[in-house]
């Protein structure tokens, strides 16, 4: 790895990990976390779960899986860029999507309604439950033991009842102090990630058009340079390169916005990090314009009629699993009934949020379907 920044975190400085063990071979700490991330069952999960289309819509769309490789892509450029811990990027991109339920941001929903009696559903949340304690393959813990920069930067949000619970992870959110720039450079990579791929994939899909995306300011005006440059080319062409270019845009600004944002704050720690404020961040033009962005898709593909019924049926699902579950824990397999007796409703929800979304209606068919076993 190239040279890393005085603030960068490091396998010197780093807070180690919950269970302590021989430090790694030919790797550094967070290669390590890497790896064990890819080795995870939950890992592999994530080509059956949403993103925003539901798996079976089409081969061609982004999968929870590829999502986390393009995030994992662009957070690695921008921190050897930026002189950050590369691997600890990759790490926490990786792994930050792991928590979530089938059927995507509806799953979240109907699933945090459900257990609202019970502490509430948080995918964050349920990523560090994952890493922390749900992985079933060392013979030493639970989990995969990652380090607490990893684990730092997998828990973006909690909601304020659940920060009592984690101990010294939870004690920013009290104190209002910053992660690690790595943190904050892999929460970045995916909003940069999942704008343009929602672009990408909408458009595929036929939901949104070209036409209504000439309205939205940083994709007409990359779209005209496209068509200036290239007069003639094929529109599927013209929509990659457009959204090449976005990304483009997107990770230069950052880099920029961010090395000024660093140098005016005067830190030379990875501790001065944690007290400044938050210093990875787009240009003010260029936030504006992502939020413009941002707005068009939820409005017209998050909240696409064909999207929302889709939803619907999502949380119909689960909200029926979640129920018939509830009522007689005879019908969960008995790993989880004996997790019921230990954790109550929460094992109801692990056993529901490790589902692909293939698994979840194939158990929807399973439970309510008399033809099925
Ligand atoms: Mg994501």
């Amino acid at each position: 790895m190239d040279k890393l920044a005085a603030y960068a975190v490091s396998s010197d400085n780093s807070r180690g990990r919950l269970i302590q063990e021989e430090p790694p071979i030919g790797r550094s700490e967070f290669q390590r976390d890497r790896d064990r991330i890819i080795h995870s069952t939950a890992f592999r999960r994530l080509e059956y779960k949403t993103q925003v289309f539901v798996n079976h819509e089409g081969d061609l769309f982004r999968t929870r899986l590829t999502h986390s490789l393009e995030v994992a892509q662009i957070g690695r450029s921008m921190a050897r860029n930026l002189c950050l811990n590369e691997d600890l990027v990759e790490a926490i991109a990786l792994a930050h999507d792991l928590g979530h339920t089938p059927f995507g941001h509806a799953g979240q929903d109907a699933l945090n309604d459900c257990m609202k009696d019970y502490g509430g559903f948080e995918h964050n949340l349920q990523s560090l439950r994952v890493v922390d304690v749900l992985e079933e393959r060392y013979a030493a813990f639970d989990g995969l033991n990652l380090c607490y920069e990893t684990r730092e930067g997998i828990l973006k949000h909690v909601a304020k009842k659940n920060i009592q619970k984690l101990g010294e992870l939870g004690e920013r959110f009290l104190q209002r102090t910053q992660p690690s720039l790595e943190a904050q450079l892999a929460n970045f990579s995916d909003e940069i990630a999942y704008n343009n791929h929602d672009v990408d994939d909408g458009l595929r899909s036929g939901l949104i058009t070209l036409d209504q995306l000439e309205a939205v300011s940083i994709f007409s005006r990359h779209l005209t340079q496209i068509k200036n440059k290239y007069p003639v080319l094929p529109e599927r062409r013209m929509v990659y390169e457009t959204v090449r270019s976005i990304i483009n845009t997107l990770a230069t600004d950052l880099i920029q916005q961010s090395t000024l944002n660093i140098r005016n704050a005067d830190v030379n720690s990875l501790a001065a990090i944690h007290l400044a404020p938050p210093l990875i961040g787009f240009s003010p033009q260029i936030k504006k314009e992502q939020q413009e962005l941002k707005k068009f898709l939820y409005d017209n593909l998050y909240r696409h009629f064909r999207v929302v019924r889709m939803s619907n049926k999502a949380r119909h699902t689960i909200e029926r699993l979640f129920t018939a579950f509830s009522a007689d824990i005879k019908l969960l397999p008995v790993k989880y009934q004996k997790k019921f007796e230990q954790e109550g409703r929460q094992a109801i929800a692990d056993y529901i949020a490790g589902m692909t979304d293939r698994y979840a209606i194939k158990e929807y068919q399973r439970l309510f379907t008399i033809a099925e076993d």
